[in-house]
């Protein structure tokens, strides 16, 4: 006889982890079926919760660009405020280990909200059967039976492979390795100048590291406003970011102290070789072994089919996070599996896919939510829009961070915010006015009209939304 839950969810990442938090509030008797295991610096083994975002996603690769750039602002800035600091010097396993700690800290947190919620967390790999069964092949390959009024599947992705670059994890890394590197390397190649590109290659190359990043396409991050990828690649560039467009890596080889590889682009097929290559181009769902073929799960491409509402083809059964559309981030996850268990306690629930901030968190940063010009003008919207450069605020230069802008699109007639854009310093925490004025249909007019105080990086979101009218106060209206 199999045991049986209220909800089981398949996967503990920052889908499946609150998905199963929510339920076990709501009063479902709940369990997480997660696989996960690191292994410590002892080399035990040590099965954690929350996925890619906790142990190799977002947590980890900000600890190490938190860390890189108090190293730069030692070496590089802290002697223009007049501050001296000698001898300034980087300890990688130092910094790696710090990182570590952050990790288990909050996985280990996990586990206590799990234990202090009720929730079984059952360790193992799960699959889907029909019927609402869930199988659990537990590490030391026991299987044991479950069963469910309600199965949340939330098993996340893993990084994209390509023949001409194939990870193996020495020479050829994958973003799990660039957060674990133990020494800096001289030279470092990235396939991919996506956000997890972008953002390894600052760490590494803030730490020292020469690197070249290869990118497919002709265009710097298609997906931001032009305006701000245009203005960001410049910053970039001036950091030492050595970015190729239109550049396709066609092989590579490796041998025991570097790796060679084959770039294809306008000018022709040029070779370059580095001590590491990091291959970041996109990632995808894990689908494999998550479900029994009886079970008839209906996919969408590479993706588990879902509706609106994150439910499957089959009854009581659900979807959420990176295994399903929508983009791969960890805040869009968490809110599909607060709102899927709210679904299933019968209340009413709303994720608003139209209002997702999005954040690369590089120096500067950039953030964005709503759409860009570019989508504005393919969808034949009539628009209008105001910029404020970060040079023309007061904060932004006591702080030295006057690099770039903020740009906010709204609807010409009737002055709805559409998008708000921005790269510069904290852009990760201010773009949560615009998610909030959004969220509230705001227009721009709204929030030129709410009082900002002042000195703060925000008053440049005020003068952009009064830009949009041509009277931004601190800038000539064009
Ligand atoms: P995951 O976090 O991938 O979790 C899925 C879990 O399911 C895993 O723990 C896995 O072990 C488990 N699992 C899979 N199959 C089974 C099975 N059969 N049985 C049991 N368990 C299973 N997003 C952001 O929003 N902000 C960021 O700053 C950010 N930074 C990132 C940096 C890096 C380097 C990377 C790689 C990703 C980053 N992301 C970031 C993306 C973010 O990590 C993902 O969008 C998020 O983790 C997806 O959550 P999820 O729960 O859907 O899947
Ligand atoms: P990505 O889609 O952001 O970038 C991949 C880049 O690689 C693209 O620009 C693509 O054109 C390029 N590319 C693809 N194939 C190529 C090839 N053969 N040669 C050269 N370039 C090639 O993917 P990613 O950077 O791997 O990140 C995966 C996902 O993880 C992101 O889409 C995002 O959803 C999530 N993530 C989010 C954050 C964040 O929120 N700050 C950080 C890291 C990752």
């Amino acid at each position: 006889m199999s045991v049986k839950f209220d909800v089981i969810v398949i996967g503990g990442g920052p889908a499946g982890y609150v998905a199963a938090i929510r339920a076990a509030q709501l009063g479902f008797k709940t369990a997480c079926v997660e696989k996960w295991v690191n292994i410590d610096k002892d080399g035990v083994k040590v099965p954690a919760l929350g996925g890619t975002c906790l142990n190799v996603g977002c947590i980890p690769s900000k600890a190490l660009l938190e860390s890189s750039m108090h190293y730069t602002h030692a070496k590089d800035d802290l002697a223009k405020h007049g501050v001296k600091v000698g001898g300034v010097g980087i300890d990688i396993a130092q910094m790696i280990g710090r990182k570590d700690e952050i990790v288990s800290q909050l996985t280990g947190g996990i586990a206590q909200l799990f234990k202090a919620n009720k929730i079984e967390w059952i360790q193992g790999s799960g699959k889907l059967y029909a019927d609402k069964k869930v199988e659990v092949t537990k590490h030391n390959k026991d299987v044991i039976l479950f069963e469910a009024e309600h199965i949340i599947l939330a098993t996340g992705s893993i990084p994209i492979d390509i023949s001409a670059a194939p990870v193996d994890h020495e020479r050829i890394i994958d973003s799990s390795d660039a957060l674990s590197l133990q020494e800096i390397p001289k030279r470092l190649g990235v396939i991919g100048a996506g956000v997890i590109g972008l953002e390894m290659a600052s760490v590494w190359a803030r730490l020292g590291t020469e690197v070249i990043l290869f990118e497919a396409m002709d265009d710097f991050l298609a997906s931001a406003d032009s305006a701000i990828s245009k203005d960001a690649l410049r910053h970039f560039k001036k950091q030492g970011l050595d970015i190729r467009l239109g550049a396709r890596v066609t092989s590579s080889s490796v041998s025991k102290k570097d790796v060679t590889v084959t770039v294809q682009d306008a000018s022709g097929e040029q070779q370059f070789k580095f001590d590491r290559l990091l291959v970041a181009v996109g990632r995808i769902p894990v689908t494999e072994n998550i479900a029994d073929a009886a079970a008839n799960l209906l996919m969408d491409g590479q993706r588990v089919h879902v509706t609106g509402d994150c439910s499957t083809n089959i009854p009581g059964v659900w979807a959420i996070g990176d295994l399903v559309r929508g983009p791969m981030l960890a805040h869009k996850g968490s809110e599909e599996g607060v709102a899927v268990a709210e679904r299933i306690a019968g209340q009413y629930a709303h994720v608003n896919y139209d209002v997702i901030p999005w954040v690369i968190y590089t120096h500067p940063e950039i953030a964005w939510v709503g759409k860009t010009e570019q989508t504005c003008r393919q969808e034949g919207l009539e628009i209008k829009t105001g910029s404020f450069p970060f040079a023309a605020s007061g904060r932004a230069k006591a702080m030295g961070a006057t690099e770039g802008l903020v740009k906010i699109i709204a609807d010409a007639r009737t002055d709805k915010l559409l998008g708000v854009h921005i790269v510069g310093a904290n852009a990760s925490e201010l773009i949560h006015e615009a998610v909030v004025a959004m969220e509230f249909g705001a227009s721009s007019e709204d929030l030129a009209r709410i009082m900002h105080a002042h000195p703060t990086l925000a008053e440049a979101l005020h003068e952009a939304a009064l830009a949009v009218d041509k009277r931004a106060i601190h800038i000539v209206n064009k």
